[in-house]
């Protein structure tokens, strides 16, 4: 393998990684840790860090220490480094002792560019020992909000880290997080002593997700138009609430001819890893899953993240949709949601152990989850503020509000009926009943309490039963009515009924279900890889796909390891008809070149 050492960052981003120039703070970051300063890296996800430490690697004598707190993932980024050429080993507990002297044993003959270790590994004395006989370029922490105790990936062993400091005091350390509170921001700070590094930030904005989210009305047959529409042969994730409706809506997927797999708690580690390597292996695999998948998605090609139901609050809303689209490729976040949803979540708040404060903080954190459903704004803005950053101001055009602005109708009368009926129920019931007095349902627990002789009994029968979840809803997230979970999910009036009640002010409400037959999904769909415009092209691209496939199990590692798909896009839309063309398209560095340039310029030329 190529030896790298004291090249130019911009020659290597060129002529080993393939890429024409750096994104964002890159360069302006590479710099500063060659300079050999500290730096802390807030990033959203795909924006680019690994670079940020992987070239001073390169650039700077001796090797560099990554210190990556996800097993799975250090392998597939090693082997993404070894096929670019760069000499890169793990160090960690899946080697065995004698593969473990191996490569320390490279580290001090300075035969290794980077190597990748566990937290627990880095904090032995063994370790700590043998890097102090090396030439060592840096440390990068990758994931440092694990250092952080109000974060939800907190690991012990990151607080050991600021011994790196007082130990090698000259070597330049580099930590790296999409996690962008300011708390968390702190604690890295202060527990792995980078008072007099500099933090660069990012904007967390993530351009190529599209914000999509809807009135829930048959979600499962909604989720299947949107995959039928715009999703057919791509990878993506369907988040659930639980274990039962994962299964259920795994089943359904199949059906339906997707090849879909399930992820939860409830299933043995054996086949949560068996399906976590299929989606990171295989083309075209949607998982279906709870929050229990999360940390180590580093799939590049996720193309959507849908969720049936609602996530806890906007931090995680921000962070589940955020595994898609990495690559930088459209990608969408696509939800839909109905009151159930806030009943839900809103029960959960309150059954569960926690002490009144912490439980407070939970309904604000839900509340602002509301309001970012409900907004009739820019979702990309709303999303942005919450996280204390300016957004332009300008229409993202990216997001279902911009695209299609928000309908809304005079709802007074509507919200004046439902209001009503709460009051003549005396307060003491659910949406699922009240709906049912206004439809005019005789059913047996209508009969039982006499609700059939309201007078608002029937008089809502210029909705249909999905119309009125929605408006209910929308009472709910409005704080015109309260549930009160205390007397299981009653509706109560609220201190801001009465105005309505009374007729002095009008309410506004979404369409959403009113118009059933909106053309909203066309309207707004991503548009299935919009960059390749033909079906010639698009055949071409599966061709080197499946290849790109095959490759890619020989060697045992995901396909995205050999080339993403962006790079494969750009081969079908250059269409290289020789080794110099094919160098200039991006991701094509000089190792790559010489393993799979022959071959993928074979199946262009056999394509035509
Ligand atoms: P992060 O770790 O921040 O989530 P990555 O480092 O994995 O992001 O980078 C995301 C994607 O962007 C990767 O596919 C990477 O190869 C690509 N990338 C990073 N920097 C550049 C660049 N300067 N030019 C082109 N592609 C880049
Ligand atoms: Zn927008």
């Amino acid at each position: 393998m190529a030896v790298v050492s004291l090249q130019k960052p911009l020659d290597i981003l060129h002529s080993i990684f393939g890429y024409s120039s750096f994104r964002g703070q890159q360069s302006e970051i590479i710099d500063h840790i060659i300079n050999g300063k500290d730096a802390l890296i807030l990033m959203p996800t795909g924006g680019g860090k690994s670079l940020c430490y992987q070239i001073p690697a390169l650039c700077l004598p001796g090797i560099a220490v990554v210190i990556s707190p996800l097993i799975a993932l250090m392998q597939d980024q090693v082997e993404s480094l070894n096929q670019l050429g760069i000499r890169a080993s793990v160090l960690n507990s899946t080697l065995s002792a004698s593969e473990s002297s191996e490569v320390e044993k490279k580290m001090r003959n300075d035969d290794l560019d980077i190597v990748y270790v566990s937290p627990e590994r880095l904090n032995t004395e063994g370790f700590l020992s043998n890097i102090e006989k090396c030439r060592l370029a840096l440390f990068a922490i990758d994931e440092a909000h694990c250092v952080s105790q109000w974060g939800h990936d907190f690991r012990p062993e990151y607080l050991e880290f600021s011994k790196l400091q007082e130990r090698f005091p000259s070597v330049p350390r580099i930590a790296l997080t999409a996690t962008a509170d300011d708390l968390t921001r702190q604690d890295i700070v202060k527990h792995l002593g980078l008072e007099n590094g500099r933090i660069f930030i990012s904007s967390f904005d993530r351009p190529n997700i599209r914000y999509r989210v809807m009135s829930k009305d048959n979600e499962k047959k909604q989720l299947l138009t949107f995959l039928n529409d715009e999703h057919k042969g791509d990878s993506g994730i369907v988040y659930c609430i639980s274990r039962n409706k994962v299964m259920e809506v795994t089943k359904y997927l199949k059906e339906h001819g997707y090849n879909a797999l399930p992820y939860h708690a409830g299933l043995n580690k054996d086949k949560r890893n068996k399906n976590h390597d299929h989606f990171i292996k295989d083309d075209e695999v949607i998982m279906v899953a709870t929050i229990a998948f999360g940390m180590g998605i580093n799939k590049p090609d996720v193309r959507f993240v849908a969720h049936l139901d609602l996530p806890k609050s906007v931090e995680s809303y921000y962070q589940e949709t955020g595994r898609a689209g990495r690559d930088g490729l459209p990608s969408d976040a696509w939800m839909v949601y109905g009151i159930e949803d806030i009943v839900k979540l809103q029960q959960f708040i309150i059954r569960s152990n926690a002490d009144a404060e912490h439980k407070m903080l939970e309904f604000q954190k839900l509340d602002a989850l509301i309001g970012f459903v409900e907004t009739v704004k820019c979702r990309r803005q709303v999303l942005l503020e919450y996280f204390g950053e300016k957004h332009s101001g300008k229409s993202c055009n990216n997001c279902d509000n911009c695209l299609e602005p928000v309908k809304t109708f005079d709802g007074t009368i509507a919200v004046q009926k439902a209001l009503s009926c709460i009051y003549r129920t005396e307060q003491m019931f659910g949406v699922t009943h009240l709906i049912n007095i206004l439809l005019g349902k005789e059913d047996e627990k209508v009969k039982r309490f006499n609700h059939n002789k309201l007078s608002t009994f029937g008089i809502g029968t210029e909705y249909d039963k999905s119309q009125w979840k929605s408006i209910f809803r929308q009472i709910i997230a409005s704080g015109l009515a309260i549930i009160d979970m205390e007397s299981y999910g009653a509706v109560k009036l609220s201190a801001n009924s009465n105005k309505i009640l009374r007729g002095e002010e009008k309410v506004y409400l979404r369409s959403d279900v009113m118009d059933r037959k909106s053309t909203k999904t066309k309207k707004t769909s991503t548009g299935k890889r919009s960059i390749l415009t033909n079906a010639e092209d698009e055949n071409l691209f599966q061709k080197l796909r499946e290849y790109r496939l095959s490759l890619a199990k020989e060697q045992g590692i995901p396909p995205f390891v050999i080339f993403h798909d962006s790079t494969l896009i750009e081969i079908v839309n250059k269409k290289p008809s020789n080794l110099k063309e094919f160098s200039c398209i991006s991701g094509v560095g000089k190792s790559k070149l010489e393993r799979y340039g022959n071959s993928f310029l074979e199946i262009i030329k056999e394509h035509y």
